[in-house]
């Protein structure tokens, strides 16, 4: 449920005079409104993201080490750039608070790049060993909670989530996982691609395990069993369309019915095992899977288990270990899965790095360094004004009952607004991080986030905490929180400009607020009512009428081509993409709302040739500006329910009358769909 799908991506906000400028690499920040990106030999009604977009695609290639490159790329690379200026001086010798001393620390032991190749793969040996001492089921189980208590994944993922029927409460909550290719059709289907997808993946894991000391002999028998093992995975997993359905996950139940219904895993000893706090219930949101695989844990030899889950070990830490590990990692993740030429130079890849292991002792230092005080106010302003237009809105509609409105404008006021950065950090203070042991320093994150997350099992929710870092180009809504989410990282341009007109604001981080609004009351988000918990508050025909507005939406999507090449043409999935496109729909239309409302009679003051309504348009349009890698686009439609930026717009501008009027566009225009799509 959020903005976009985050590429592992860490940024900063700069504010006007506080950006850092001891470092000649720190990269230009994005502006707001760009008529240079605009294409004016496209007819906005024919074509509005080559209209918009036109001229920065043509102006703006990938990057050699991306495989995505779009406007709000421009700000998080702006954003590392800003980031990386405070990992630099945090590193070097000198006077330093406890945070910066920390995140220094981390930041040198990665770029101490000599040390780590020195030691190859030797920082594994220890989970190698103890994946080879391992002589029964029982030892694979022991296995699987320890690597998981060290951040690695194998098999399923086990930890506390909100309980879905009070949302005041958290739970113990298992989940189905283990797979390494990014979706169970890549073991599944049998088209061309995906089959080679297979072929290159079994070399992938063949070349990693010979870099780890193998025979190639081995190395290849042991590649088929991590490919046959994680296939059968695959089969058993729910797909992403049925888990977008929280109905589908909720299935609560004691240890003792788990144990019934998966008696080969062990399930209770393996709980003891991970050091969580004892508990009766828990929820399994997809139980067929530990059925199945439990199944399969009788007839697999152990030897194969064995297999796996030093492939799960080797793969998980590739990127901390030496140069070949590395480059075989980016050679097949990287270049062939997404298509990027070369893989990031190694202090992008170390800020990255320290973001997301010790993201909440970076953020205070960039916080403060770089979100002026003023905006938290700025944004909580524009926030209730969006607000007040969905209010609006809800009220207007024709197609909805009173009854299920007010249950709407219940839930919508009842959401929280959480701007910029959480009101209390994480307590890094035991993460014991040192200046020249990279992996250790990982393992010893890894393990404090995964024992703070497993220790909040049976406690009450801490709805404080936040699900991003404050660099964090992105933003999000929480069904089970009823709270939307703004990083600090977000708060610029091309999003937000304090120098902008309030057309092109709202049409950017405006539309984004609507987006992250939207969010409570799409195909997930309306199953939660007011209090995040589950529950259905609609009426029986007015859950109908909204099913039969989705439709529109999913055949509208569905008939997007996401990529054609010579490897054949893949359509985007309108089910996958649903909720998204839902927030985009509906998020236009309430800033749009919200910003005529702002503007009153001044609304058609033109500047720089464009009325207000046309502003609004095209900032929103030049947000999702971007070029994107064949290879990428394959892999996004199939796991990303965000649609690529060029329907992020035109499927948007076409269902939209606004849209229409500001530019005087005709019935029979392309941007002017016969049978528009109106959820909200
Ligand atoms: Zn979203």
């Amino acid at each position: 449920m959020s903005f976009f799908k985050s590429i592992a991506v860490s940024l900063v906000v700069a504010c006007a005079g506080l950006v850092p400028s001891a470092f000649a690499q720190t990269a230009k920040p994005p502006v707001s409104f760009d008529l240079s990106a605009l294409d004016k030999s496209v007819n906005p009604c024919t074509d509005f993201y080559q209209f918009a977009c036109g001229g920065w695609r043509a102006n703006n290639p990938i990057p050699g080490d991306k495989s995505r490159w779009g406007r709000f790329n421009e700000l998080d690379e702006y954003n590392l750039s800003l980031l990386h200026n405070i990992l630099e001086t945090a590193a070097k010798p000198g006077k330093h608070s406890a945070l910066e001393q920390k995140v220094g620390n981390f930041y040198s032991a990665c770029m101490d790049e000599k040390t780590v190749d020195a030691l190859g793969v030797k920082p594994l040996q220890p989970e190698f060993d103890r994946i080879a001492k391992i002589s029964d089921k029982a030892g694979v189980m022991q296995q699987i909670a320890h690597m998981q208590q060290e951040g690695m994944s194998a098999l399923f993922g086990f930890g506390s989530s909100t309980d879905m029927h009070d949302s005041n409460q958290m739970i113990a909550s298992l989940g189905q996982g283990g797979l390494t290719l990014p979706d169970r059709d890549y073991y599944i289907k049998d088209d061309p691609k995906s089959k080679e997808t297979r072929e290159k993946y079994v070399e992938h894991v063949q070349k990693m395990f010979e870099l780890a000391g193998e025979k190639p002999e081995q190395a290849a028998s042991d590649a088929k069993n991590v490919l046959a093992l994680e296939t059968r995975l695959a089969q058993a997993a729910m797909d992403r369309v049925a888990m977008r359905d929280p109905k589908n996950r909720d299935h609560r139940m004691t240890v003792a019915d788990l144990d019934k219904l998966a008696p080969n895993f062990g399930f209770p000893a393996y709980f003891v095992a991970t050091g969580a706090p004892k508990f009766n219930d828990l929820n399994v949101s997809t139980p067929d899977y530990f059925k199945t695989i439990s199944a399969q844990f009788e007839t697999v030899p152990i030897a194969e288990w064995k297999t796996y889950l030093r492939w799960k070990v080797l793969k998980s830490n590739a990127g901390l270990l030496s140069k070949p590990f590395v480059d075989e990692n980016f050679r097949f993740s990287g270049q062939y899965m997404n298509g990027a030429k070369e893989i990031e130079v190694r202090w992008k890849r170390c800020t990255r790095m320290t973001d997301s292991n010790l993201g909440e002792a970076l953020g205070p230092i960039y916080v403060e360094q770089t979100f002026g005080a003023d905006g938290k106010e700025r944004m909580l302003k524009l926030v209730e004004a969006v607000e007040a237009a969905m209010g609006k809105n809800i009220q207007q509609l024709d197609w909805m009952s009173d009854t299920t409105k007010q249950d709407a404008l219940k839930k919508l006021k009842s959401i929280v607004n959480n701007i910029g950065y959480p009101d209390k950090w994480k307590d890094y203070s035991k993460v014991t991080i040192t200046r020249n042991d990279l992996f250790n320093n990982v393992r010893a994150a890894d393990r404090f986030e995964s024992a703070r997350n497993r220790n909040k099992i049976g406690k009450p929710t801490d709805k404080k905490e936040w699900g991003m870092t404050p660099p964090t180009v992105n933003a999000y809504y929480r069904g089970s929180m009823n709270d939307i989410n703004f990083p600090a990282g977000i708060l610029q341009p091309p999003f937000f400009s304090r120098t902008a007109d309030d057309a092109v604001n709202f049409g950017g981080i405006g539309a984004v607020i609507g987006h992250e609004l939207t969010h409570g009351f799409d195909d997930q988000g309306r199953k939660f009512d007011a209090s995040g918990n589950l529950r259905d508050w609609w009426t029986a025909s007015d859950g109908k009428e909204f099913e039969h507005r989705t439709d529109c939406i999913v055949d509208e999507y569905a008939n997007f081509t996401a990529v054609k090449d010579d490897k054949g043409e893949v359509k985007l999935n309108g089910k996958l993409t649903l909720g998204e496109n839902t927030a985009d729909n509906g998020g236009v239309k309430i800033a749009y709302m919200a910003l005529m409302d702002m503007l009153g009679a001044s609304g058609t003051k033109q500047v720089e040739g464009f009325t207000p309504a046309q502003r609004f348009f095209i900032g929103y349009g030049q947000v999702w500006c971007q070029n994107v890698t064949d290879q990428y686009s394959r892999v996004a439609a199939l796991t990303d329910p965000h649609s690529p930026g060029k329907y992020r717009v035109n499927g948007v501008v076409s269902n939209s009358v606004e849209f229409q009027k500001a530019f005087a566009c005709k019935p029979g225009d392309p941007m002017v769909r016969e049978n528009a799509c109106h959820v909200w």
